[in-house]
Parts: structure tokens; C-alpha cells; sequence
């Protein structure tokens, strides 16, 4: 499923649905409330439905209507940029079938003072492919594995989680210390790079984890190896992770749960990079 991106996609579009609401940062209006539009753009794979001309092929979109404008009616925020992330995860949520989503919700009589037509705020979400890096080489190593992995499969933002064999390895970055236990997990996400990896790292601090020094002992790491196939160089993400193919406890993993999967740069596979390796 990786590399698949949502502009790429088939999709339904749901456009200027009305509803009164009561958004806005005014009393006047979470008091009196007023006139609000959504557009739903659903990304989904049509070409089944196409064929079978079935509804349970494909999403309902009466109820995916239904769903939005009950939830942006019942839940004022004060910002329209708060109503449509909220809004659109819970829908996102409540109709699995959908890969992605864009949401638009206008605001008419908004308080601006120029004349205008509208003002609105447009967000797009969908699933994402990604692949973590498991290791852990301090107390009940197997231990702090599973839990971070059950907590991953309990998190609604999270789906289709799983997990290679866990392998003993030898301490990499030559400080002294025990052997590791390392693995690899894939799961589809809801979360952007920035938010899985500050939940990646509250997994961590919860383990116990203490950041003394680089590649010293932990309780447990959790490292984002791919996240679709995006390439990205920042101060505190670097995706693809700049170091797996020079690991065979990461390769290794990845090559038994996704032996198909390419390096979005160097476009190889697990198992080439290995090759590469030896
Ligand atoms: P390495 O990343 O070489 O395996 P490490 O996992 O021991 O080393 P950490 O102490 O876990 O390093 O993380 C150091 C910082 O790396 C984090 O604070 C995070 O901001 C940054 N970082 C950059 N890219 C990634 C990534 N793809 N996954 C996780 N953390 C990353
Ligand atoms: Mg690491
Ligand atoms: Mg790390």
C-alpha cells in the first residue's frame, strides 16, 4: 500500500452541505450560532464498486453526511481549524473503509468586516504505511517490547499492527553495554510524522527511558524507519531513518515483514541492502 497518495486517488465528493452551528471565539457566537457549509472530499479505491455495483463495496455517503454534519453540530470549537481536525478523525474512525479525507468548512457570516463571500479552512488526513524499529537493552527487554506493542494496537490512531520476530543483537555505536532485543513493526496511522514521533516518544518516557547518551543503554527506542514514502530532513526527524540500511538488526526484520518494500531514495529493497552490507 505504500506510496499510495490520496491525490493520486478515486474519490466522492459531498459538496456545500448547510447546518447551524455554534462555532467561533465570540459569545454572541457560541450564543446564537449561524450558518456553516461543510465539503467532504472521500478518498477510497472505486474501481471494485465500479464493478459490482454494490453498496457495501464502497462507503455510504448519505451516512458519512449524516455523520459529519451531526458531529459539527453537537460540537462547538472555537476554531474552524479544530472543528474540521476533530471532526474529520472521528469520521475517519467511523467509516474505516475510507483511506482519506478532506474536509472544508466555510463560514459565511464569519466576523470580518470587508464584504466577502466566505472564509474557510480545508484539511486533508488519511491512513499512512509506517514501519517502526523495536529495541530495547536494559531490564525485562522482551517485556518493553510487547508493551509498547500492545499500546500501539489499542491506540484508535493506529490499525493492522504488525510485528517481525524479535532478534538478539549485539550493542551498535561501541559504548559497553548488554545485547539488544530488536524488531521491526508496520502499522497504518492516522498520525502525522510529527505527532507519531512525539507518541513514539512518550512510549518511551513511560518505559522509563532516560536520555544520557547516544546510543547508550534504554529501556526501549522506537525509531520511525518509513513512513509511506516520504523523504524528509529536519532538525528533529530525519525520514527515511539515515542509518537502517547500515543495520542488519533493522534489515533483517524488515526484510521478513515487507520483503517487496523499497527505499523511497535509494529505491531497494531489505534484502538488497543486506546484500549490500555483507
Ligand atoms: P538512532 O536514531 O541512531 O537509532 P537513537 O535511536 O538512540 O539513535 P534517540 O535518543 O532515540 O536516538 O533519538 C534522538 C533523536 O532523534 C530524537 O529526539 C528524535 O528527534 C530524532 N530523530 C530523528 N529522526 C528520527 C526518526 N526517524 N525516528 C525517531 N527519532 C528520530
Ligand atoms: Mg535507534
Ligand atoms: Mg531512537
Amino acid at each position: 500500500m505504500m506510496g499510495q497518495y490520496i491525490d493520486q486517488q478515486d474519490f466522492i465528493l459531498i459538496k456545500n452541505v448547510e447546518f447551524f452551528g455554534y462555532h467561533g471565539v465570540y459569545d454572541y457566537e457560541r450564543g446564537e450560532g449561524q450558518r456553516f457549509l461543510f465539503s467532504a472530499k472521500l478518498f477510497l479505491d472505486i474501481e471494485k464498486p465500479g464493478e459490482t455495483d454494490e453498496l457495501e463495496d464502497t462507503v455510504d455517503y448519505g451516512a458519512v453526511t449524516s455523520f459529519l454534519s451531526a458531529y459539527l453540530k453537537d460540537h462547538p470549537f472555537k476554531l474552524l481549524e479544530a472543528a474540521v481536525a476533530r471532526a474529520m478523525e472521528e469520521a475517519m474512525l467511523a467509516f474505516p473503509m475510507l483511506d482519506g479525507m478532506e474536509l472544508t468548512l466555510q463560514k459565511p457570516e464569519a466576523p470580518i468586516d470587508e464584504p466577502f463571500e466566505t472564509v474557510s479552512v480545508t484539511r486533508q488526513i488519511s491512513w499512512h504505511d509506517v514501519y517502526i524499529g523495536l529495541g530495547s537493552n536494559m531490564g525485562d527487554k522482551s517485556a518493553y517490547l510487547s508493551e509498547a506493542v500492545s499500546a500501539m494496537k489499542e491506540n484508535i490512531l493506529c490499525r493492522d499492527v504488525a510485528v517481525s520476530k524479535l532478534l538478539t543483537t549485539k550493542p551498535y555505536g561501541g559504548v559497553e553495554q548488554d545485547d539488544f532485543l530488536n524488531g521491526v513493526l508496520y502499522m497504518r496511522t492516522l498520525m502525522s510524522p510529527k505527532r507519531l514521533l512525539a507518541y513514539l516518544q512518550s512510549l518511551e518516557e513511560e518505559a522509563g527511558r532516560e536520555r544520557k547518551e547516544h546510543w547508550g543503554p534504554r529501556t526501549l527506542d522506537l525509531d520511525i524507519l518509513y513512513y509511506d514514502d516520504a523523504v524528509m530532513d529536519g532538525e528533529k526527524l530525519t525520514i527515511p531513518h539515515p542509518d537502517l540500511q547500515n543495520r542488519l538488526f533493522v534489515l533483517e526484520p524488515l526484510d521478513e515483514i515487507a520483503p517487496h518494500l523499497r527505499h523511497p531514495l535509494t529505491h531497494k529493497t531489505a534484502r538488497q541492502m543486506m546484500d549490500d552490507l555483507r
